[in-house]
């Protein structure tokens, strides 16, 4: 065997990446989870052959100082965090500063940015170098192209090329942050086709209308409970409306959307006898907590997180579900009642 070496840093972002930008969709997430932690308002989303083509994400947030544009994609470079003390109260979605330098290494990436205190800037990037960086367009926010994702992992490359489920994929993702985001409008559109869209006025029953449908909407019974620890606020559907598999189970921690089966399983439990067999309800949900109470930390997708007082989360989940939406269905269904002749 050879000495032991530390390999450069275009190597580790790419070892990196297998976990961080594991497929189209995870770089749809993290790129849109910089323009929510940059304080944007209005989040649109292009994408061309489920992400294979081109991911182009345009945001009106903050933006980006042209002289972070070095370390814009080294590893481990984050304007969210500094000490340890902070890796422990996450209050932004990302933290781990390994995002862009990740796609960065495995895809080809063009920013277009501008920070109220900096100038306009335009920066490429390809497969781990700093290609240019030269002055931008005036504007608002950033605008953000990733394309030819995996062009330098053939073996990544050829297996995203045989699936088919991307799509999908990336349409979950950005309804999930939707619903978890009433205040941001969001716009997803596929191959030129609008598959999102969202207003952004903050108000949650409108979001899960335009994710669901009105007649989703309509049966949304309003979910508002807390302890001394917890908040959990959104709304349950009444059962009638129901679903045959889990995920339309939309639970956000702080904004993030997560997915954890306790907390799952706690919402079911909540409907108790009042779902069909087999059948899931349809549920948005935020809880609000200290970020202290929550390990967000656990895997680089951050969808798993883990809870310090999880009993006691799951025993308010449920009994929030339950009080609410049995007290509703002892209120009859007005929207399916024949309307009355005049
Ligand atoms: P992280 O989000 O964990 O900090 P990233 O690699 O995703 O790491 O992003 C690195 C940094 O680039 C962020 O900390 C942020 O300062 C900046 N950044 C990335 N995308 C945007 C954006 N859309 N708007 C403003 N700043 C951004
Ligand atoms: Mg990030």
């Amino acid at each position: 065997m050879s000495p032991i070496k530390v390999l450069d840093s275009a190597i580790q972002n790419k070892i990196a990446a297998g976990e961080v930008v594991e497929r189209p969709s995870s770089v749809v997430k993290e790129l849109v989870e910089n323009s929510i932690d940059a304080h944007a308002t209005q989040v649109e989303v292009f994408i061309e052959e489920s992400g294979m083509k081109q991911i182009r994400i345009v945001d009106n947030g903050d933006g980006i100082h042209h002289t972070d544009g070095p370390l814009l994609f080294q590893r481990h470079a984050t304007s969210k965090i500094d000490t340890d003390y902070d890796l422990f109260q996450i209050r932004s979605l990302g933290f781990r500063g390994e995002a862009l330098a990740s796609i960065g290494a495995v895809a080809k990436v063009t920013v277009e940015t501008k920070h109220s205190a900096g100038n306009p800037v335009f920066i490429r990037f390809e497969g781990g170098s700093l290609i240019e960086q030269i002055p931008g367009k005036e504007r608002q926010g950033t605008d953000i192209t990733i394309t030819d994702l995996f062009f330098n992992t053939p073996a990544r490359l050829k297996y995203m090329r045989s699936m088919r489920t991307e799509s999908g994929k990336i349409i979950d993702i950005i309804q999930r942050m939707a619903l978890a985001n009433p205040n941001i409008s969001f716009r997803l559109v596929l191959d030129g086709q609008e598959k999102v869209m969202t207003k952004g006025n903050g108000n949650l029953k409108e979001v899960i209308s335009d994710i669901y449908g009105l007649n989703v909407a309509r049966h949304a019974v309003e979910i508002d409970a807390h302890d001394a620890d917890f908040e959990i606020r959104g709304y349950a559907i009444r059962p009638e409306i129901n679903r045959s598999n889990r995920n339309y189970l939309n639970i956000s921690v702080n904004r993030r959307f997560i997915k954890n089966f306790r907390l799952s399983q706690s919402i079911v439990n909540g409907y108790h006898t009042l779902l069909p067999k087999d059948k899931s309800p349809i549920v948005v949900i935020d809880i609000t907590m200290d970020p202290k109470l929550v390990d967000v930390n656990v895997h680089p997708s951050k969808i798993e997180v883990r809870f310090s007082k999880e009993r006691e989360l799951n025993r308010l989940l449920e009994s929030a579900i339950g009080t609410h939406v049995k007290n509703e269905m002892l209120i009859p269904d007005v929207s399916r009642e024949k309307p009355r002749r005049q």
